[in-house]
C-alpha cells in the first residue's frame, strides 16, 4: 500500500517512537532501581496467577465504590488490548500490503468484529471519564486535568482515525469488511458520496496515516504521564506486600545508620514503584477519615508528590548522593500530613493497584521521631510515660494490676492450668471503659470455665501506638520485655479484647520473638508460635460449642462498628455479627459503611493520644454514621472504638445511644 520513500518515513518512525517510549521509562526504571533494598520475590507463582486474574478480570477497578468507572475502565482495558493487537498489524500493513494480523480465517473475521466493539467501549469510556472528571468534578480527580485531557484527546483521536480509515479501506475494497459491522455502515456513506475510486484509494492512505500517528503519539506520551500505571500498575500488583495490612516491618536498630524515612532516598524500590504505579483515581483520598474530616492529608498526594520528588531528585538518586537531597519532611510531606493518618488501611483497601501508603506515613514518622527528635509535643508525655511505667498515662506500674484485684483475678505463675493468657492492655488497665470491658470479659471466661491467668502488674504497653507514632525504638523495649515474660511463664496463648494489642501480638511480636535475650532452645521458634485470639473470635466459639449458655431475652436492637484493625486489617468482619445476634437475639444493624469498608473512629495510628486540633473530628463523623442506624445501642469490639464513639455521640447530641463492647453485652445475658 504505501511507496518506498513511505516505507522508509515508516520504518524511521517505529524506532523514533519506541525511542520516546522507552527513555522515560528507563529514567524511571533507574530511578526505582535506586530505592533502598527489598525483598519482594517469594511465592512467584502464587504472586503471578493472582495479579493476572486481578489485573485480567479487571478486579482492580470493578468494585462497588465506583460501579460504572469500573465497568468503563474494564472496556477501555479490553478495548486498548483489541487496539494494541490493532497497531501492530496496521504497522505491518504498511509494509505488506494486505496484511492482516489474524489472517483471512475464523480468527480474522472475528478480530474485524471485535474491535468494531472495542472503538464502540472505548469511546463509551471516554466520553464518560472525561464528563466525570470536566463536568462533576469531584475532589478525587483534582490532579493533573491536562494529563488526562490529552490522553483523552489522544484516545479519541485514534478511534477516529481508525474509523475513519476503515470508512474508506471497505468502500474502496468491501472485502476488507470481513466481519465488521461498522466499516461498511460508513462505506455506505462515502458511497453515498459519489466518490471516485482514485480518491477513495487517496482517502485511504491518508487514513492509515492519520490512525498510525494518532497511535504512536500515544504511545509516545503515556510514559510522560500518570497513565504509566498501565504498565507499572500490573507489576505493582504483583509484587504486593504479602502480609497482613496491618503489620508494619521491624527496623533493625542495630545495622541500620538511618531509621526510617529521612530523606526520598531512603525509601525502598517498591515505594518508589508504588509512586509511578498511581493512577490519580483518587479512591483512597475518598476513602481517608482524615482527608473526609477536613485534615491536611490526602494518600491520593502523598502519592502525587513522591512521584514529582523522585522525578526531581532522579539524577542524585540514581547517582547515589544522599546528603544532596532535602528532608522528606517538609519537601515532599507535611508535618500536618504525617501526624494525621489513623493507619486505618481504608486507603490500601481501595487502592486498584495496591498501593501501600501506611508504610511510607509510619516512615516518615520513625524518620522524624528517631532522626530528628521531632514530633507533636504532646507526645512527650506519651513517650515518657511508656518509658517510666508502660503506660501512657506514666501511671505508676504498681498499678497495673489494681482493676482486677476485687474480681480475684489472678497472675498467670499463679494458676497452674491456665489455657490462656487474658492480655489486658493499657485501655483495660487504666482507663474506666476499658476496665469494664475487662471485668465483662473475666465473667465470660469463667462462665465458659475457661481458666485464665494475667501478667498482672507486669505486663507493659504492647507498644502499638509507639510503632505507629514512629518510635520503633521504645515498640521494640516493650515488645521484647513482654515477650520475655511470655517465655518466663511459658505461654501458649493470648485473649485480647483491643484489635491493636491483637494485631501488634499475633503479626510483629513473631518477627522479634528470636531477639529475646537468653533464648535457648527452641524458645524462640515457640514464642513465634504462640497462638493469639480476639475475644470476638474466643466468645463466638464457645457459643458455637454450647460453652456459653446466654439467657433468652427480649430481642433487642443494636448497630455494629468495626474496628479498623479487627474488620479491615485482620478480616474479623463475620465473628462479632454472631456474638451479636446469638446475644441480642437478631442481625445487628449496619452503619452506612461497615466491614471491610468501615470508617475509622480516629484513635489508630497512635492518634489516641494526639490532639486532633485540625478540622472536624473524626468520631463526630463516624457518630453520626452510627446514629444514623436507628438504634438505641452501638457494639463496639475495641476500648479505644468505645471511648471515641461514646464521646462523638455525646457531642453530636446523641448521647442516649448506649456504647458497650460486645464482651460487655455477652456478658449482661449470662
Ligand atoms: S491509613 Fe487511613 S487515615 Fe491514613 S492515609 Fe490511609 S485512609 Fe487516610
Ligand atoms: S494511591 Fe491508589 S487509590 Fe490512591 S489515587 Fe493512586 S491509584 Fe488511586
Amino acid at each position: 500500500m504505501l511507496t518506498t520513500p513511505e516505507k522508509l518515513v515508516l520504518a524511521a518512525l517505529i524506532p523514533a517512537t519506541a525511542a520516546a517510549f522507552l527513555v522515560p521509562i528507563v529514567r524511571r526504571l533507574r530511578i526505582v532501581l535506586a530505592g533502598a533494598p527489598e525483598d519482594r520475590f517469594r511465592g512467584l507463582w502464587t504472586r503471578f496467577v493472582r495479579a493476572a486474574t486481578k489485573v485480567g478480570l479487571q478486579r482492580c477497578t470493578i468494585r462497588r465504590e465506583r460501579p460504572a468507572t469500573g465497568l468503563l475502565h474494564a472496556g477501555l482495558f479490553y478495548g486498548a488490548l483489541t487496539f494494541d493487537a490493532m497497531t501492530v498489524s496496521h504497522t505491518f500493513e504498511g509494509f505488506v500490503a494486505g496484511f492482516y494480523l489474524f489472517g483471512r480465517g475464523g480468527p480474522g473475521l472475528v478480530f474485524s468484529f471485535v474491535i468494531d466493539v472495542a472503538a464502540f467501549t472505548v469511546m463509551a469510556a471516554v466520553l464518560f471519564l472525561a464528563f466525570r472528571r470536566f463536568v462533576v468534578r469531584p475532589k478525587a480527580y483534582g490532579t493533573t486535568k491536562g494529563d488526562s485531557a490529552v490522553i483523552y484527546l489522544l484516545i479519541t483521536l485514534a478511534t477516529a482515525t481508525f474509523l475513519y480509515f476503515r470508512a474508506f479501506e471497505v468502500a474502496h475494497d468491501p472485502g476488507t469488511a470481513r466481519w465488521s459491522f461498522l466499516g461498511p455502515w460508513l462505506a455506505g456513506l462515502v458511497g453515498r458520496s459519489g466518490m471516485s475510486a482514485a480518491a477513495a484509494a487517496a482517502h485511504v492512505k491518508a487514513g492509515w496515516w492519520a490512525h498510525l500517528v494518532a497511535v504512536y503519539a500515544f504511545i509516545a506520551y503515556v510514559p510522560h504521564s500518570k497513565y504509566l500505571h498501565m504498565f507499572a500498575g500490573p507489576f505493582n500488583v504483583f509484587l504486593r506486600r504479602s502480609a497482613p495490612g496491618g503489620e508494619l516491618e521491624a527496623l533493625d536498630l542495630e545495622k541500620s545508620d538511618v531509621f526510617g524515612l529521612e530523606k526520598i532516598a531512603d525509601l525502598t524500590w517498591k515505594d518508589n514503584l508504588d509512586a509511578f504505579s498511581c493512577m490519580e483515581c483518587g479512591r483512597c483520598q475518598d476513602a481517608c477519615p482524615a482527608f473526609a474530616s477536613g485534615k491536611p492529608l490526602s494518600p491520593k498526594m502523598i502519592l502525587f508528590n513522591m512521584k514529582r520528588a523522585l522525578l526531581d531528585g532522579g539524577k542524585v538518586l540514581v547517582g547515589k548522593k544522599r546528603d544532596g537531597l532535602p528532608g522528606l519532611v517538609p519537601a515532599t510531606f507535611t508535618e500536618g500530613e504525617i501526624w494525621t493518618c489513623t493507619t486505618c488501611g481504608a486507603c490500601q483497601k481501595e487502592c486498584p493497584v495496591e498501593i501501600e501508603h501506611i508504610r511510607k506515613i509510619v516512615g516518615a514518622r520513625r524518620g522524624r521521631v528517631l532522626m530528628e527528635s521531632a514530633f507533636p509535643p504532646e507526645l512527650n508525655a506519651f513517650f515518657r510515660g511508656l518509658e517510666a511505667n508502660a503506660n501512657p498515662w506514666n501511671i505508676g506500674f504498681a498499678e497495673r494490676a489494681e482493676w482486677g484485684e476485687a474480681l480475684g483475678v489472678r497472675h498467670i505463675k499463679d494458676v497452674p492450668d491456665a489455657g490462656c493468657l487474658l492480655w489486658v492492655g493499657c485501655m483495660g488497665a487504666f482507663d474506666d471503659a476499658g476496665r469494664g470491658i475487662a471485668a465483662a470479659l473475666v465473667k465470660v471466661l469463667r462462665a465458659a470455665g475457661i481458666a485464665f491467668g494475667t501478667l498482672g502488674t507486669e505486663e507493659k504497653c504492647c507498644g502499638d501506638s509507639a510503632r505507629r507514632l514512629g518510635h520503633e525504638y521504645l515498640f521494640q523495649s516493650l515488645a521484647l520485655e513482654n515477650l520475655a515474660l511470655f517465655r518466663a511463664y511459658g505461654v501458649r496463648k493470648i485473649v485480647t479484647f483491643c484489635p491493636h494489642g491483637y494485631n501488634t501480638l499475633k503479626h510483629e511480636y513473631p518477627k522479634l520473638a528470636g531477639r529475646v535475650p537468653g533464648l535457648a532452645g527452641d524458645d524462640g521458634a515457640r514464642l513465634a508460635a504462640i497462638e493469639v485470639v480476639s475475644h470476638v473470635e474466643l466468645i463466638g466459639s464457645l457459643i458455637a460449642s454450647g460453652r456459653l449458655p446466654l439467657k433468652p431475652g427480649a430481642a433487642e436492637a443494636c448497630v455494629f462498628h468495626d474496628p479498623c484493625y479487627l474488620g479491615r486489617h485482620n478480616g474479623i468482619i463475620r465473628e462479632p455479627r454472631a456474638v451479636l445476634r446469638a446475644a441480642t437475639g437478631r442481625p445487628p444493624r449496619e452503619p452506612r459503611r461497615h466491614g471491610e469498608d468501615s470508617f475509622c473512629c480516629g484513635a489508630g495510628g497512635g492518634l489516641m493520644w494526639t490532639e486532633e486540633s485540625l478540622g472536624t473530628r473524626i468520631n463526630r463523623l463516624r457518630a453520626d454514621e452510627v446514629a444514623g442506624a436507628g438504634a438505641p445501642l452501638a457494639a463496639v469490639a475495641c476500648p479505644f472504638c468505645l471511648t471515641m464513639l461514646r464521646d462523638g455521640l455525646k457531642d453530636g447530641g446523641r448521647g442516649d445511644i448506649a456504647v458497650k463492647d460486645v464482651a460487655q453485652i455477652v456478658a449482661e445475658r449470662l
